[in-house]
């Protein structure tokens, strides 16, 4: 096997990755002008694949740099989920009219080349290179394509086999190291693109897993994020057959790892033995992103969700059992098509029941390749606007609460920003709690601190250290 290698960024400063000291990365611009500009759409599994996708092109002597006419070989990672954000990269390639000729490579990756495809040449006929985020493991060839001079390359396979693992991971994120452990989907949800998009479920065997996370923890990082889009639907690949629950106890137990996060869980596979893991294991993060899309059972049978409004909520009150408080989290879609009255309802009242510590809210957009596309019964977009905003102000005045009440209590503090204002600071708990505080200390970025609530706001707690 190759041995892989993480590129930390200099020091914890979170601000200039600098060419990294590692063998086949060069310091200085590769001659010939290989530069690359990368500009990434979405979730973190896109955020984590480009890190992948740097890490390729690093490992090709390429340089990273932070305009496109400073770059020679321009990729955009792009997103698909909801319409709005498949537009925004058209109107990224429009742009490109104005470098005619072959200077530029442009790239589109992701969610928008596996569900356009050829199409993207079509429309825009400067893009040389399209890959779809189920085929990525392919990349590395495709760019050796265009560099032999091929115009146009493309890779939409859906590779069932492999998973998209990397020699270099070029990490962008100084204090959590993002880990995809599972790619694709097998649920049908009927909204949904990505099984369409991502292709099937790939898990990556435990073994592989765990030698990266010890990589990471040499290489200085305390924080590790496994990534899926149904990540408790993991399958140990290998003959250990390690469940999610086990995998998750093996991450924490690498020397040097404090935090271990997982996102998102799908109800469905979210069982008692990860509560019990929480439980029993203090670096597993009191945190579950548990995405519920509707309360309504109606509508969730025909977003095929594969579970009722009450087997959900059994999930949350099993999550409320646990011996720790753990905070949750939920993404909802208002808009299902032939969604009544009646159905906001019960999402608003879900929303009571369960005492989500936040929540994604979306307006449903009609997405190609999904079985809800041609459904009746359209909601106007103006309508949907309003329940978002229904949705959204009942969460917010839950938060106010919920976060008004930890005031007086102490909470640890990863903390990963710094204000502009001296002595200020910011950072997350390990239930994902956004804390800001003063302290009169200096340079704690990347440091442990305990901060004591004072006062709260809908969206963050507001303290200062405890010394
Ligand atoms: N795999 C995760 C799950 O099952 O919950 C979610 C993945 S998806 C990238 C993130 C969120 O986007 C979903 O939870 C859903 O709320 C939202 N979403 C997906 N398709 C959508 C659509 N067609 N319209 C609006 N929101 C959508
Ligand atoms: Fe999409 Fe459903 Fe799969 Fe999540 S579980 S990625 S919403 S199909």
């Amino acid at each position: 096997m190759t041995e892989r290698v993480d590129v930390q960024l200099d020091a914890l400063t979170g601000l200039n990755a600098g060419q990294p000291a590692i063998k086949g990365v060069p310091r200085e611009p590769a001659p010939g002008g290989n530069t690359f500009y990368l500009e990434t759409f979405g979730c973190q599994m896109n955020v984590h694949d480009s890190e992948k996708v740097a890490g390729v092109l690093l490992g090709r002597g390429y340089q990273q740099v932070d305009t496109i006419d400073a770059a020679r070989l321009v990729l955009y990672n792009t997103c698909s989920i909801r319409e709005k954000a498949a537009q925004k990269i058209y109107s990224r390639l429009g742009a490109y009219a104005k470098y005619p000729g072959e200077e530029k490579i442009i790239g589109v990756l992701g969610c928008v080349a596996q569900q356009e495809g050829e199409e993207i040449f079509e429309r825009s006929p400067w893009v040389r290179l399209v890959c779809g985020s189920a085929s990525y493991s392919k990349l590395p060839d495709l760019i050796a394509e265009l560099e032999a001079g091929n115009r146009r390359v493309m890779g939409l396979d859906k590779d069932t086999e492999a998973t998209f693992e990397t020699e270099i991971t070029r990490r962008d994120n100084p204090f959590r190291a993002y880990l995809t452990i599972i790619e694709g989907c097998d649920k049908a949800c009927s909204y949904c693109v990505v099984p369409f998009t991502r292709g099937p479920e790939r898990s990556r065997a435990s073994a592989s897993v765990l030698e990266e996370v010890r990589r990471l923890a040499d290489a200085g990082y305390s924080e590790i994020q496994l990534l899926g889009q149904t990540v408790n639907s993991y399958l140990d690949p290998s003959s250990k057959r390690l469940s999610f629950a086990e995998l998750l106890v093996a991450v924490a137990a690498v020397q040097g790892i404090r935090r271990v996060r997982f996102t998102t869980s799908h109800p469905r596979d979210f069982g008692r033995d990860i509560v019990e893991a929480i439980d029993a294991v203090p670096e597993l993060c009191d945190h579950v992103h548990l995405p519920v899309q509707s309360g309504s059972t109606r509508i969730l049978r025909e977003m095929l969700r594969t579970y009722t409004r009450e087997e959900y909520l059994e999930k949350i009150a099993m999550i409320r059992e646990a011996r720790r408080p753990i905070s949750v989290t939920s993404d909802i879609i208002v808009g299902f098509p032939g969604e009544t009255e009646e159905d906001v309802e019960e999402s608003l009242s879900l929303l009571d029941a369960a005492q989500y510590d936040g929540v994604f809210a979306f307006q449903y957009s009609p997405r190609p390749n999904t079985t809800a596309q041609h459904m009746p019964d359209a909601i106007s977009e103006e309508e949907k606007g309003r329940r978002l905003a229904r949705v959204n102000d009942r969460q917010r005045e839950i938060q106010r609460m919920r976060n008004e009440a930890l005031i007086g209590e102490t909470f640890e503090v990863f903390v990963d920003g710094a204000s502009r204002r001296p002595g200020q600071w910011s950072g997350r708990s390990s239930s994902n709690r956004i804390l800001n505080f003063t302290s009169p200390r200096e340079n704690l970025l990347g440091e442990y601190v305990s901060v004591r609530v004072a006062s709260s706001s809908p969206n963050c707690l507001i303290g200062e250290q405890v010394i």
